[in-house]
């Protein structure tokens, strides 16, 4: 049985109360199911009518002065600790920002991009083929015969599969990107990716990135190949470096020629890193062979084209000053970092 109450008394109880917890104690032991006044109530029915309607007048001014009381003191109780929270939670605004670490792009996936931007301005599409190519694919179509020397010149890895190589160049997407077009006019894609050969020291690594070039259409001449590559070489590198092409040798082109821009350590002078030359060769290409059209699928009669391959890591040593490109792959942040603001537009 709970005991009796009276108004004077719960006035004073709940004025004391100094925790919600106590209010919401009273609050059951009051109004609560079997609290005090809701007994009371049940009581009634047992009352003569008269006694019953002043009794219960009573009981409900009682209750809606107790639940009214209750809901007071909560409030205030409520914001009492609101208050306090605020003075203990005050902000120093004295206090520096906290600078989010936000991640950074890796110097080779920033050189690729801009070289994929400039491929896309002048107007080529970019094309992409799988780094476990059939030898077929990565050798024969590109007039690589089996026994061909040029073949020991890659220093390949093999599989397990018999047939299948890692691709020693982006090469091979030459081929698919005939095939994929099945004849039509004009080819023009800019194939990016990696590339796989057995080298390792200060200016080769086994995983490296290439990018290749591959415009095919009626009437391409080699005066196409020498005004694109000079006009992509100086987006790429800056106008003002200077370039010269070498004729050379490629099995999938004929003729073939190689493209140097001026050493940018000595500029022309001649040191150790140009081998006192004053150039360094930034990529090969040429007009595309016969064979190699046929077997994308293309006759060498109604159609020619160029093609070029570079090394996008000497690309990367060249914007970003580097001396050895081993350092890129190694993620070491400290290192990588360094890069963030180099390379100009990079
Ligand atoms: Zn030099």
């Amino acid at each position: 049985m709970v005991e009796p109450i009276s108004w004077p008394d719960v006035e004073r109880l709940i004025a004391e109360a100094s925790s919600t917890e106590q209010l919401k104690q009273f609050r059951v032991a009051w109004l609560g199911k079997k609290g005090w006044i809701t007994a009371q109530m049940k009581e009634l029915g047992g009352l003569s009518p008269e006694l019953r309607r002043v009794r219960g007048a009573e009981l409900n001014t009682l209750r809606n002065h107790v639940a009214t009381a209750l809901d007071a003191k909560q409030a205030l109780l409520e914001d009492a600790a609101e208050h306090e929270k605020l003075l203990r939670e005050t902000l120093d605004l004295t206090l520096p920002g906290r600078t989010p670490v936000a991640g950074l792009l890796h110097p080779m996936t920033r050189v690729r991009r801009r070289i994929e931007d400039i491929a896309l301005r002048l107007g080529f599409s970019l094309a992409y083929g799988p780094q476990v190519e059939s030898e077929w694919y990565n050798f024969e179509a590109l007039n690589i015969p089996k026994g061909h020397p040029a073949r020991d010149m890659q220093d390949t890895f093999f599989v397990d599969v018999p047939g299948l190589v890692l691709r020693t160049h982006t090469s091979p997407v030459q081929i698919r990107s005939m095939q994929d077009r099945q004849g039509a006019l004009p080819v023009k894609v800019f194939a990016p990716g990696l590339v796989y050969r057995r080298d390792d020291d200060a200016t080769h690594v086994p995983m490296f990135q290439q990018v290749e070039g591959l415009w095919l259409d009626r009437h391409i001449s080699l005066g196409d190949l020498l005004g694109t590559l000079t006009e992509w070489v100086g987006e790429l590198i800056g106008p003002e470096v200077a370039t010269r092409f070498r004729s050379s040798y490629f099995p999938f082109t004929e003729p073939s020629v190689e493209m140097d821009v001026g050493c940018a350590i000595c500029r022309g002078s001649g040191c150790r890193i140009c081998k006192d030359t004053g150039w360094v060769e930034i990529l090969g290409s040429g007009m595309v062979h016969p064979a190699v059209l046929k077997n994308g699928g293309y006759d060498p009669d109604q159609v020619s084209g160029f093609a070029f391959g570079m090394g996008m890591e000497r690309v990367a040593m060249r914007l970003f000053g580097l001396d050895d490109l081993r350092l890129l792959y190694q993620n070491d942040l400290r290192y990588l970092e360094r890069f963030q603001s180099g390379g100009d537009a990079v």
